[in-house]
């Protein structure tokens, strides 16, 4: 930590994380130590309590539901937009999170076939040179609003932001409080689709619908 152990008599500082790498490293037995009030205390005696108070402190918050080392898994029937892929995952795992055929999503992502499927997104550039996910993400939902079909409806102003694949017709259009017949007609579905129809199932049901784009190009 760059501390000046050598001209000093007493370490107080907060940058010293108690390493003890002085104390082990000191040719002079006893001229360095590590003391607590008056008592002396060994190196490992040391180490092993900061090792204990800050894991322990890691376990006791998530013991008590404060602090979650790893993010929530998806519930199932949950889904992810494009734009909620993570870097953390694998590109399987993110092709599975948005539910989109592994192939269909490396076109979609721009992603060079020989990079494995198993690589972390945030990764990815480590495989392919010049990759970059947040492009990505930024080409992908461009294209998605090139699709958008000219229209002279005014602009969709409701926050969608809310509505997730694991959702009904129904509970998706309570979300964003909106009439369920707006609704039908914002995400342009035929009114013959039960509204108790799954968001991410629509494109089983309508014929080319693709949920994931509608929903980017609404936003
Ligand atoms: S215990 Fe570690 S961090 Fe602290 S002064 Fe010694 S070598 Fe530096």
């Amino acid at each position: 930590m760059n501390i000046d152990v050598q001209h000093s008599l007493k370490i107080t500082t907060s940058e010293c994380m108690n390493c003890q790498t002085c104390v082990n490293s000191c040719p002079k037995e006893g001229a360095l130590n590590h003391q607590m009030g008056n008592k002396l205390m060994k190196p490992l005696t040391i180490i092993v309590l900061v090792m204990v108070v800050f894991f322990g402190s890691i376990f006791a918050a998530q013991a008590l539901g404060l602090y979650q080392l790893t993010p929530a898994p998806l519930q199932v029937g949950e889904s992810l937009n494009y734009d909620e892929v993570k870097g953390y995952m694998s590109i399987k795992e993110a092709a599975e999170a948005t539910k989109t055929d592994l192939k269909v999503f490396y076109e979609k992502f721009k992603i060079p076939e020989n990079v494995p499927e198993t690589t972390k997104m945030k990764g990815i550039s480590e495989v392919a040179e010049g990759y970059d996910l947040d492009q990505a993400k930024e080409a992908l939902a461009e294209r998605s609003g090139e699709a958008k079909p000219v229209s002279s409806e005014p602009q969709n102003t409701v926050n969608l932001d809310g509505i997730k694949g694991s959702m009904t017709i129904t509970d998706a259009a309570k979300t964003v409080k909106l009439d369920i017949k707006e609704f039908y007609k914002l995400f342009k579905l035929p009114d013959n689709v039960p509204s108790n129809t799954y968001m991410k199932d629509l494109g089983n049901v309508v014929s080319g619908y693709d949920y994931h784009a509608m929903l980017t190009s609404l936003k």
